[in-house]
């Protein structure tokens, strides 16, 4: 039997929620449920899950268990980039592997690209919710510019498109000039990631039953199939895809092999979209992979800037609002010296949000019990990744033996982290020492 130790809180007013009009949850389970495969978690890797089953089978029973509502988790409240080229956060120039191996990352981004995509021309999205608008990685100095060079240089090893620019090229992009050059890739697609999310859970009718409010308290197996309890019913399924990310390990599951990290953003009060030239919407993520990432979002009630960085580690699955302060005010600086402009515009959201990491960077997916299909650790780009990870656990689940499903049963396992306290002294001061180095970045 596994019993859940803990379950998710999500800190902070995420911004991304708070400028949707609000939307009904979908009921908790309460009484019995018979389905023929449940889902644990509401994330991108749980709902691309259940609409992939969806696909393969449209009779299949799905029930799909979301422990809060949808969208008050990192999916909701992440950048809300789905990157199509190696973007490996913990590497130190994004790439991280051989160029075989970064072409088959692309080939599983834009298998990821392609769901989101389907999902958006079947609900008619405009921009504001699935813009392909491709994004830009920004320096702020020479150490950045470098380090912009040196991404174009791995782009040409992999022959994919890329435009660099120059201080005054960027600057009427993004209306300011503290950024000193940027390199611009058009594949990656810029969500609104609540709605996005909100829209890929109101998707599903007939036979995938989603239950909001409904954490899985344990699972247990009953003959050949498995019973899972929630707070006011059970779920009786042949089959568990686990989609809950780094709570698997308060399943007891994955001990000693995810990496625990929170990341914080902040987006100010809506401007009047004159205070600041260039484009009303872009999307950047910072030179350093440990830096900063901007965003302008366009709304009807005028424009805003969502600061995203600094990364902590928090192996017990919680952070503190005290933490999301010291977050903030680093936001501020670093609003600060890219929009001297915008002077005295102040932060409306602060928000944190977990994210699974594995010591190798390879998920933690597969068959873990007989008829329990893992699809866990995001690696910190779960747009892509968990979303590729729920179809190919869908896949796996249904006998389904495509190219996909071959590439995840062929990663390496997730290696064993070190044993505490060298865990938390070495991954603090590892993050630490990164984000020191990526700078004003
Ligand atoms: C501020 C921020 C910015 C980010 N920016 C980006 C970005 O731009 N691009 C990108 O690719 N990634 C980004 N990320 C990372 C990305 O959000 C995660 O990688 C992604 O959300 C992982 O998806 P997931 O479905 O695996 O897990 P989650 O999104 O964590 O979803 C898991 C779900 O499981 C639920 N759950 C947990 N336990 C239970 C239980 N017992 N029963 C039922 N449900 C349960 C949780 O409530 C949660 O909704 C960012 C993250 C943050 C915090």
């Amino acid at each position: 039997m596994f019993v859940a130790s803990k379950l998710p809180q999500h800190l902070g007013q995420s911004g991304w929620v708070s400028m949707l009009p609000p939307r009904k949850p979908r009921p908790a389970l309460s009484g019995t449920v018979n389905a023929d495969i449940a889902v644990i978690g509401g994330g991108f890797a749980g709902l691309s899950a259940a609409r992939r089953l969806s696909q393969l089978d449209p009779k299949l029973k799905v029930a799909v268990l979301e422990a809060g509502e949808i969208a008050q988790g990192a999916t909701g409240r992440n950048s809300g980039f789905i990157i199509d080229l190696p973007h490996e956060v913990s590497s130190e120039d994004y790439g991280g592997s051989d160029s075989n191996e970064r072409r088959h990352d692309i080939k599983i981004h834009r298998m990821a690209i392609a769901l989101a995509r389907e999902l958006a021309e079947e609900k008619g999205w405009g921009k504001d919710i699935f813009d392909p608008c491709g994004k830009y990685n920004v320096a702020m100095g020479p150490k950045g510019d470098k380090h912009v060079v040196s991404y174009a240089r791995q782009l040409d090893a992999i022959k994919e498109e890329y435009r660099l620019l120059d201080g005054n090229e960027i600057a009427t992009v993004t209306g300011t000039r503290s950024f000193t050059s940027a390199i611009f890739t058009p594949g990656t697609v810029i969500i609104q990631p609540a709605a996005y999310i909100r829209g890929l859970a109101d998707s599903f009718g007939g036979s995938v039953k989603l239950f909001e409010n409904t954490p899985a308290l344990s699972f247990e197996r009953q003959g050949t199939s498995w019973r899972i309890k929630t707070p006011n019913g059970m779920v009786n399924a042949a089959k568990i895809i686990l989609a809950n990310n780094g709570h698997a390990q308060s399943f007891g599951l994955f001990r000693g092999v995810l990496l625990h990290v929170y990341t914080y953003a902040s987006m100010t009060a809506a401007f009047d979209p004159k205070r600041l030239g260039g484009q009303r919407s872009w999307a950047a993520t910072p030179a350093f992979p440990m830096g900063t990432t901007v965003r302008r979002v366009q709304g009807d009630d005028g424009d805003r800037i969502l600061i995203r960085s600094r990364y902590t580690y928090n192996p017990r699955l919680q952070v503190s609002d005290g933490a999301i302060g010291r977050a903030g005010r680093i936001h501020d600086r670093k609003f600060e010296a890219r929009f001297p402009t915008l002077k005295g515009l102040q932060m409306q959201y602060r928000w944190a949000g977990a994210m699974a990491l594995t010591w190798n960077g390879v998920p933690a997916f597969g068959e873990i019990e007989p008829g329990i299909f893992a699809a866990i650790a995001c690696n910190g780009v779960g747009a892509t990744k968990a979303t590729a990870s729920g179809i190919a656990a869908a896949e796996a689940a249904m006998g389904v033996d495509s190219w996909l499903v071959k590439v995840f049963k062929g990663f390496a396992t997730p290696k064993p982290l070190p044993p505490q306290p060298f865990l938390t002294i070495g991954a603090t001061a590892n993050l630490s020492v990164k984000e020191w180095s990526a700078g004003i970045e």
